[in-house]
């Protein structure tokens, strides 16, 4: 959480001219209709039947669009995003959203150009034969400083330090698709790079993929 993933993958695919492909907003345009729906987060069967449901799309600008309304700006709201690691655990959403994930990939590829993807799962389980695979980290502290920045509000630092620990711990810790570090992906470390450093370094690790 708050690695700088969304940055970097938005910039990434505007430069090198792919689709941006926003793996978190699936995940909470779900939790968000779960919400909705006065459903139960920890039901997996019910989570399950609304991400077989729910009508996800991206638009021209990248934008959710959940049902034919926008997903913006409530997905990232605080109610979805304390539920949205509960939400995602379950194995039946995972398997309904990966395979949607795959399917926007595959249509990419066939239209001749491909996607840049953002997630946990990405390396892992999604895309295991992507060109390139990269593991993006940054330090707590690191990342807490940079959401609060976004946020104007420096002085929530702690706060938000506590929220993407706790995140983490249940990202890792859970059964299906857990965040792992595998073998074959590039980790990138961000804490000492600007955005723009970050974007360069990934651009030219696409370029030796192109190359060999
Ligand atoms: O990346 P973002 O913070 O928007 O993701 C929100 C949540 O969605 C994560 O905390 C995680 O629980 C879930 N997620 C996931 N797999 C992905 C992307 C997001 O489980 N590929």
């Amino acid at each position: 959480a708050a690695s700088g993933k969304s940055t970097a993958a938005r910039a990434l695919a505007q430069r090198l001219g792919r689709t941006f492909l926003d793996t978190g907003a699936m995940y909470r345009a779900v939790t968000l209709v779960v919400l909705r729906e006065g459903t139960a987060p920890a039901d997996a069967e019910a989570c399950t039947a609304v991400a077989e449901r729910a009508r996800l799309r991206f638009d021209a600008e990248g934008k959710i669009v959940v049902d034919d309304q926008p997903g913006e700006p409530e997905i990232r709201g605080a109610e979805v995003t304390r539920r949205v690691s509960e939400v995602s655990a379950h194995p039946g959403v995972r398997r309904a959203l990966v395979r949607e994930q795959q399917a926007i990939a595959r249509a990419a590829v066939e239209a001749g150009g491909g996607v840049v993807a953002e997630g946990r799962d990405m390396t892992s389980v999604v895309f295991p034969d992507a060109d390139v695979r990269v593991f993006l980290v940054a330090s707590p502290a690191e990342r807490a400083r940079r959401r609060a920045l976004e946020e104007g509000a420096p002085e929530r630092a702690a706060a938000y330090e506590e929220d993407l620990k706790r995140r983490d711990a249940y990202d890792s810790g859970r059964e299906d698709s857990p965040l792992v570090e595998v073998e074959g992906a590039v980790r990138v470390d961000t804490d000492r790079m600007t955005a723009d450093e970050v974007v360069d370094r990934i651009a030219g690790l696409a370029e030796d993929a192109k190359g060999g």
